[in-house]
């Protein structure tokens, strides 16, 4: 197989690596993302994913999973029970999601955990009963699903404009809704932390 043929493989170690970067991120950015939540939220989405993430992190290295699915559901598993709240749930859902979708494989291909990652984000929505456009993590998430068949790089990009473009939208789920109208003029924090995730896939994949 000549080298331009060659597909990057992804394997457990690369899914070990996206997670620690994200981890790493979360605790770079976690005063942010509480300034974030903290304009329309409850002022805990920083210090809750820090808590998750540190948590994803201390499983990985007590009892490493074996395949890049293992990894995703050990990780959701971890954010669904140490993290409060929405987020908890919300993060545990689409990465446990993700990683049953990959199934028992060793390694995985970027078009395989684009779609794995469509059904991990399908599964957000439907527990979120959100959709595009409601201020959420899906603003993120969706535009990085459909930019992944690009590229990672791509993917960073589409989660991160994603985000800001949250700004003017007014939130119809979660608990910024509550503020109606005054949930205008501010950047959704799930929609950012969200677009941190997408952002250590790239890194992890060295776009
Ligand atoms: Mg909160």
């Amino acid at each position: 197989m000549s080298e331009q043929d060659s597909e990057p493989v992804l394997d457990v170690d690369f899914f070990r690596r996206w997670l620690t970067t994200a981890a790493a991120s979360m605790e770079r950015e976690a005063d942010h993302l509480t300034q974030l939540d903290s304009a329309i939220g409850d002022a805990d989405h920083g210090s809750n994913l820090q808590r998750g993430f540190r948590a994803v992190t201390g499983a990985l290295e007590k009892e490493p999973p074996a395949t890049p699915g293992a990894t995703l559901v050990l990780a959701g598993r971890q954010l669904i029970s140490t993290v409060g709240g929405a987020s908890g749930p919300l993060y545990g859902t689409l990465l446990r999601r993700t990683g049953k979708a990959l199934g028992d494989s060793a390694e995985v291909t970027p078009a395989q955990l684009a779609e794995a990652l469509g059904a991990g984000v399908a599964a957000v929505a439907q527990l979120g009963g959100a959709k595009a456009g409601d201020k959420t993590m899906i603003d993120a998430l969706e535009p990085a699903v459909a930019a992944l068949a690009t590229s990672f790089a791509a993917a960073s990009a589409a989660a991160e404009e994603g985000a800001v473009a949250t700004v003017p939208l007014q939130a119809r789920k979660g608990r910024a809704s509550y503020l109606g109208e005054r949930s205008i003029g501010h950047q959704d924090p799930g929609a950012t932390s969200s677009a941190l995730l997408i952002a250590a896939l790239a890194a992890t994949a060295g776009e």
